[in-house]
């Protein structure tokens, strides 16, 4: 039962560090062809203008510190709740 328990809340930690994440540092680009906002830095074939976030933080490493903070989580879960 603790098994599930730190599982579901690493689970959660990881989602919610996403969507900080994803609303915060992650690039975001608004498409000049077709005119919406878009992850990525190249949409409709054409360089997208950056509007917010890091350059550097891609959607693919918004994902890896999502799952990083999710092991974290459940590592020190299981490390307090296993004493
Ligand atoms: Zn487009």
């Amino acid at each position: 039962a603790l098994l599930v328990v730190v599982a579901a809340a690493a689970g959660l930690a990881g989602a919610f560090a996403d969507s900080v994440l994803g609303a915060t540092v992650q690039a975001m680009y608004r498409c000049r062809a077709c005119g919406s906002e878009t992850e990525r830095a190249v949409h409709c074939g054409a360089p997208a203008e950056q509007v917010r976030g890091l350059r550097l933080m891609t959607n693919d490493l918004v994902n890896l510190c999502a799952s990083a903070v999710a092991g974290a989580v459940a590592a020190g879960l299981g490390l307090w709740l296993t004493g």
